[in-house]
């Protein structure tokens, strides 16, 4: 048998197949076609030499906004750039939208571009206006139809509570709930200050998946107790609700991560939440940049490639095509190294850490195309004097 492509000599990381070594990978008709310690290159027209390099599956970031129909979107190819083969929207459109969303962005994007449909009809369409303050705009019913119509792209509902419900966070996570039990998808829930989470957590069910696990404002999360965190938290993880990061630009926290680790709470998944107001100064967010933040926090190399990608392709019901690199999987892969040296890392109250491993992309294999990270050209939509107040309540929380 010959492939279309061979990677050879790599270090390779599939914790789907608890491989932690040498192998190389063969490619075919943009599918894995073999995986083993030695594969035959003949009548192969490209052999990549990846002496000294990591081989993980493609990275899939469960949280970041790439519906561009709002002002939090960016186009979804530039996670490509980083080595995020899939890329799931956060509920940046809601089910008025997101047909829209599919016909201009999913069916078009070199990413394998999902989304969550939020529960808010018009999804996140201003930070100044925020989607829930008028719970009229919330419609389960509506909503788990688009989700129907279109269960290839469509993994879940969305909602935010935090001050964006106001005081009815209650009701906006009632409707959300039956949007999602309606259809048979898990609803992932934004908490932000003023979220009432132990509320929240009785209330998830298995599969569904918590956001800003580790965010830092008032997180009602941690305590000061013995155990340091609220019982409903390992009640939660007992009964299978995921937990995820979503870094963003207000919802990362050195101090909370170091607490939850210091009781061995991880988070399941590791995401950026990356949206217009992160992707530049002072966050410059990719997902390589973050993975790099856990392993500055102790996590291992294996561990953070398990929550960038088994993981993730577990909580979307995905891990048969994606998520790994087992023969029969589509052939997304990222090769990169890890780069030893002294480097400043940021959380979202602008406080620095010194790591000393960086996570850098050196070739992106989508569909079984490889491509040099940063091959996408992508434009970010310009800025307003609206969009002004994200920038200055990011410095006022430091
Ligand atoms: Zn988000």
């Amino acid at each position: 048998m010959s492939y279309d492509l061979l990677i050879k000599n790599a270090y390779v990381i599939d914790p789907a197949q608890n491989w932690d070594g040498p192998a190389e990978v063969g490619v075919s008709a943009g599918k894995v076609a073999a995986f083993g310690p030695r594969l035959d290159p003949t009548g192969c027209p490209d052999v990549r030499d990846a002496r000294g390099m990591y081989l993980s599956p493609g990275l899939i970031d469960l949280h970041g906004h790439w519906y561009e129909g709002g002002l939090y979107g960016i186009n979804a190819e530039f996670g490509l750039n980083h080595g995020v083969t899939t890329a799931v929207d956060a509920g940046t459109a809601g089910f008025a939208n997101f047909p829209e969303f599919r016909r201009t962005a999913m069916d078009h994007s070199r990413a394998n571009l999902l989304g969550f449909v939020h529960i808010s009809c018009l999804g996140l369409h201003a930070p100044f206006a925020e989607e829930l303050l008028n719970l009229a705009y919330a419609k389960p019913v509506e909503t788990a139809a688009v989700i129907e119509r279109h269960r290839d792209r469509a993994v879940g509902v969305k909602v935010r509570i935090g001050a964006m419900t106001g005081d009815h966070g209650g009701a906006a996570l009632d409707m959300a709930l039956e949007a999602a039990e309606m259809a048979r998808v898990p609803l992932m829930v934004h908490i932000s200050k003023g979220a009432n989470e132990r509320e929240i957590l009785d209330r998830l069910r298995p599969g569904d998946i918590l956001t800003h696990c580790f965010h830092g404002r008032s997180n009602g999360i941690f305590t000061d107790s013995e155990e340091g965190m609220i019982p409903q938290l390992k009640l939660a993880r007992e009964r299978g609700v995921w937990f995820d990061i979503g870094h963003g630009c207000g919802s990362f926290s050195w101090e909370s991560a170091q607490k939850a680790f210091e009781h061995h709470f991880y988070p399941d998944t590791i995401s950026t939440d990356l949206h217009r107001y992160c992707v530049g100064d002072p966050f410059c967010l990719t997902l390589p940049v973050v993975m790099s933040k856990f392993l500055c926090l102790g996590m291992s190399l294996p561990e953070v490639i398990l929550k960038t990608t088994l993981a993730p392709a577990r909580a979307l019901s995905r891990d048969k095509q994606i998520g790994h690199l087992r023969p029969g999987a589509q052939a997304d892969m990222l090769l990169f190294e890890v780069r030893n040296g002294e480097f400043q890392f940021l959380d979202t109250h602008l406080r620095h850490r010194k790591g000393t491993q960086l996570i850098e992309p050196r070739l992106v294999i989508r569909n079984g195309i490889p491509y040099e990270p940063g091959a996408f050209p992508v434009e970010l939509r310009e800025l307003y004097e609206c969009d002004k107040f994200v920038f200055d309540f990011v410095k006022s929380s430091a």
